[in-house]
């Protein structure tokens, strides 16, 4: 007999917990309600995904219009809807990269799924079927499908599931205080991920590599910002063993790095691009994958052997996800968000600038609209993880909800954030942070 208090298998939950979860009921704005009338900041967009914020009725519009208009026909043997075209169209557009198609799936996982599936059959197209690995961070995320959750580098992600495995290859994470490269210079940690990487990359033998697949900026392994020149000489690696790159800006996609894409904000050449969360801002589940023009010709050429294309989905380029996210489009672009986020950033960054060693926290980071407070358990004579909770803790009470990676607490608000709303956020966390401390130094 089950004593859970819910009968939903909860994600990314110890299923053991004998407490009920906190129930959202409502959003506005920027803001969210739960089920006891609290209303809260929401520091992180949902799930770093809901960019235009909790009540854009413009998207409730485009999605009641195209309900009504036509709820669903799917994709699949050539026939499909005119608003997935209409979407495909407007996402080559505003492709970072020459994009030949764009793939529409439902999530971030099964857009870097289907992204790996891609790099295979590219190489199986032009008769190396042999490359077959995947080469991913350690601290990376992409999901927890069978692939996209081996390509994830997080052994909790792993564990019991039978994930990863002889084709999943880990790099290691490109974080600036990685303790191994501890006292290099910036160019000398470059080099020295960049050498590990080669010699990972020749150990394994160049030829059983389809691609490697990074997110610009390291999200859910705590909000890691590679050093400076890492991606460049990274590609040199790849283009002198034929390996792809993916890309995955499922966090990053649609304005949150102050550019539309991340790519075009650090200058990166992939052949792949996953998006997703800032597609629709979260309003309905749609992924998409962006293909190179390169790759997207061998994967044609590819599927005249076999006489089609065996990949797809029943809801990929659903027409109420697509017109929700042709609509988010419209405003990301009429509104100039990626604009909008130059302009805010700064605030955020200085805000966080001011916890830079200050007690309990061991580092700072940021990067448009993603900013990331690392505690310092040591410090603190903490477990591994307990600052992050507890800060966590301290905030929701003082009105905030943020989330924790470890002892990171990271920072991704919806992107219509205005300076004044910053400011909220940044007093109501250091509120939080002074609740700690005090609590800290009475123990
Ligand atoms: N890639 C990245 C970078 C992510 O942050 C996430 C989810 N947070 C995913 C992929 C997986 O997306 P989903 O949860 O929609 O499958």
């Amino acid at each position: 007999m089950s004593t859970a208090p819910t009968r939903m298998l909860e994600p990314h939950t110890p299923l053991y917990l004998d407490t009920p979860p906190h129930v959202i009921t409502e959003g506005s704005g920027i803001e969210v309600r739960d089920a006891e009338g609290r209303w809260y900041v929401d520091g992180v967009a949902g799930l770093w995904s809901v960019t235009l914020g909790y009540s854009e009725p413009r998207l409730v519009r485009a999605a009641t219009e195209q309900m009504n208009r036509l709820p669903f026909y799917g994709s699949f043997n050539h026939r499909t809807n005119d608003v997935a075209l209409a979407l495909a169209a407007d996402v080559a557009e505003i492709s970072p990269i020459p994009m030949g198609r764009v793939f529409f799936g439902n999530s971030g996982s099964d857009a870097n799924d289907s992204a790996i599936k891609f790099a295979r059959y590219y190489h199986w197209a032009q008769g190396r079927p042999e490359r077959r690995k995947i080469i991913s961070h350690h601290c990376g995320y992409h999901g927890t499908t069978l692939a996209a959750g081996s390509a994830t580098g997080l052994s909790h992600i792993h564990h019991g599931f039978g994930l990863a495995g002889d084709d999943f290859l880990s790099a290691h994470c490109p974080d600036p205080l990685h303790p191994a490269s501890r006292g290099m210079s910036e160019e000398e940690q470059v080099d020295w991920l960049v050498r590990d990487f080669e010699n990972l990359v020749l150990e394994t033998g160049p030829e059983t590599v389809a691609a490697f697949i990074s997110e610009p900026i390291l999200g859910a392994g705590g909000l890691i910002i590679p050093p400076a020149g890492y991606f460049a000489r990274i590609q040199e690696v790849l283009d002198r063993h034929g390996i792809l790159f993916i890309a995955d800006e499922v966090i990053t996609g649609y304005g949150r790095t102050g550019q539309m894409f991340a790519t075009t904000a650090l200058g990166l050449r992939p052949d792949i691009i996953t998006s997703a969360k800032g597609l629709s801002s979260s309003y309905l589940p749609i992924s998409a994958t962006l293909v190179g023009e390169r790759v997207s010709e061998v994967l044609a050429e590819g599927s005249r052997q076999i006489g089609t294309f065996g990949h797809g989905f029943t809801y990929s380029g659903h027409p109420v996800a697509a017109a929700v996210a042709r609509e988010t489009l419209a405003i990301v672009r009429e509104r100039d968000i990626p604009g909008h986020v130059c302009e805010v950033a700064p605030h955020l960054a200085r805000g966080l600038e001011k916890f830079r060693g200050a007690e309990l926290v061991r580092d700072v980071r940021h990067y448009g609209l993603l900013g990331g407070v690392q505690f310092d358990p040591e410090q603190a004579g903490a477990e591994p993880g307990r600052l992050g909770q507890e800060v966590l803790e301290a905030a929701k009470q003082r009105g905030l909800l943020l989330r924790a990676m470890g002892d990171t607490v990271v920072f991704a608000p919806p992107l219509i954030i205005t300076p004044g709303q910053v400011d909220e956020v940044l007093e109501r966390f250091t509120a939080a942070y002074d609740d700690v401390l005090a609590s800290r130094r009475r123990q």
